[in-house]
């Protein structure tokens, strides 16, 4: 049977037993496009879809498939939509001539070296490990593992390593690939199969540097070929070096054989940069973007941009633009202003009704079940994120979101949000979740 075929008897199976408008945001317009290994890989639309089907449906889908495929043992699925710029196919010519199918040092971005990496108590320990892996590839810590929250400069980091090397020895070849792609090139491989393309690639190189290596999170067909790739690296000392948002163990369902070899070298940790930090990263990225701005301005942004280098950096970005189209000079008042203009600017896009239609769509409730009073766990938790997003992300105040929600008091409205407030710190879950629905409800694609 074709896996057209399989896929479209599977369907009829899942549309059964998956609540329908869940089937319908999730199921229609898939496709299984490969199976190989025990795995099959499923095309879906988006990184939400994506994660829906691997981590709450991935039980259904194995079962209906598995009278199909018996052997199977996990589900893939890659993410096709036009933006998806997957590495380019392996031509005949370059199978004939031995070239590697595509030269990864080329995703390595040049402007991340050392040289520009601004020093603080909060980056010291991880920075001076990369330095001594740039200086000493394969030969002191390996693996390296740099982890930390979003924005900190773990990209920065890793890809100074890799510049360095290549600068250093530009003969050495040097693998530079976020997580994701590694995973979705792997899975393309399957589908095309040229799995042994793949393997030779990865297995050959002298540096590999794999970016936020959270993603191999339950993804086990991805992670056995990661195994497999990193014990032949390792054991012929190439230089390994991973970033992650946070330590091995606490990967979600990654392998223990994994998360162990993760700690075999060195585990340096980045932190939130203090203000002094802060101060000298804006100041290093006004001379890189050639603008002067007063001590006045730099302590304004540094205070207000606290948690993450990467927000830091947009405002610096949008206060520069914002000034230059409009031939303004950077002082406080344009300074304040550009940075209104742009939280305005968000404000006013999102309404009401696209964070109730996007909660729904995500859990696939009904409109009336959230506006009403029913008080079954089903629909309680949408509704506290309805109110929660509502408050976040429509900035409406406590009674006007009793109202957008079918007339509920204030007090019921606040407690909703100190609940998901509460629970967003605790639960990994419910922050994905919120993500997606936010994914949702800035897309302009939906009605
Ligand atoms: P992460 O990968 O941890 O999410 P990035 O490496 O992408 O973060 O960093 C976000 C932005 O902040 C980048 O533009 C990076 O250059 C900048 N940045 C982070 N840390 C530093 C630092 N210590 N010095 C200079 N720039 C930094
Ligand atoms: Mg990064």
């Amino acid at each position: 049977m074709e896996l057209a075929e399989i896929w479209q008897i599977a369907l009829g199976e899942l549309e059964v037993v998956i609540s329908p408008p869940m089937f319908k945001t999730w199921f229609l317009g898939t496709n299984l496009e490969g199976y190989g290994n025990g795995i099959a890989v499923i095309r879906v639309a988006s990184p939400w879809a994506k994660e829906q089907l691997e981590q709450r449906n991935r039980g259904e889908i194995i079962g209906v498939l598995r009278k199909h495929l018996p052997d199977i043992t996990t589900i893939e699925c890659m993410i096709k939509t036009p933006e998806t710029s997957l590495p380019p196919r392996v031509t005949q010519e370059q199978r004939a001539t031995g070239i590697p199918f595509s030269s990864q040092n080329n995703r390595l971005k040049p402007e991340y070296v050392f040289d520009n990496f601004v020093v603080g108590t909060s980056n010291r320990f991880a920075f001076a490990a990369a330095k001594t892996v740039a200086e000493n590839p394969g030969k002191i810590h390996n693996p390296l593992f740099i982890y930390g929250g979003v924005g900190l400069g773990k990209t920065h980091l890793i890809c100074a390593i890799g510049n360095e090397i290549m600068r250093q020895s530009p003969s050495v070849n040097i693998s530079y690939v976020s997580c994701e792609d590694f995973t979705n090139e792997f899975v393309q491989s399957l589908q095309n199969r040229t799995v042994d393309n793949f393997k030779q690639k990865y297995r050959n190189v002298d540096v590999f540097l794999v970016d936020d290596i959270q993603f191999l999170a339950r993804k086990e067909g991805t992670q056995e070929e990661f195994f497999h790739t990193f014990n032949a690296l390792h054991q012929q000392n190439r230089q390994i070096v991973m970033t992650a948002d946070r330590l091995p163990k606490a990967i979600p369902d990654l392998e223990d054989r994994l998360s162990s070899r993760f700690g075999w070298g060195m585990v340096a940790d980045i932190h939130q940069p203090n203000l002094e930090t802060r101060e000298a990263i804006l100041l290093e990225k006004c001379g890189e973007r050639g603008v002067t701005l007063t001590q006045e301005i730099i302590d304004f942004l540094a205070q207000n941009f606290t948690s993450n280098i990467r927000d830091l950096e947009g405002a610096l970005n949008r206060i520069i633009g914002y000034c230059e189209l409009n031939h303004l000079a950077m002082n406080m008042e344009n300074v304040k202003k550009a940075l209104e203009a742009f939280v305005d600017q968000n404000q006013l896009q999102i309404a009401p009704d696209k964070v109730i239609d996007s909660v729904c769509r995500f859990f696939g409730t009904k409109r009336d079940d959230i506006l009403g009073k029913k008080r079954s766990k089903e629909l309680v938790y949408p509704r506290q994120i309805a109110m929660y997003l509502l408050r976040h992300e429509a900035n409406l105040t406590y009674p006007q979101i009793g109202r957008a929600l079918g007339g509920k008091d204030h007090t019921t409205i606040i407690h909703g949000c100190n609940v998901i407030t509460r629970e967003i710190s605790r639960s990994e879950q419910l922050r994905s979740e919120i993500n997606h629905i936010k994914e949702l409800i800035t897309s302009p694609g939906f009605t």
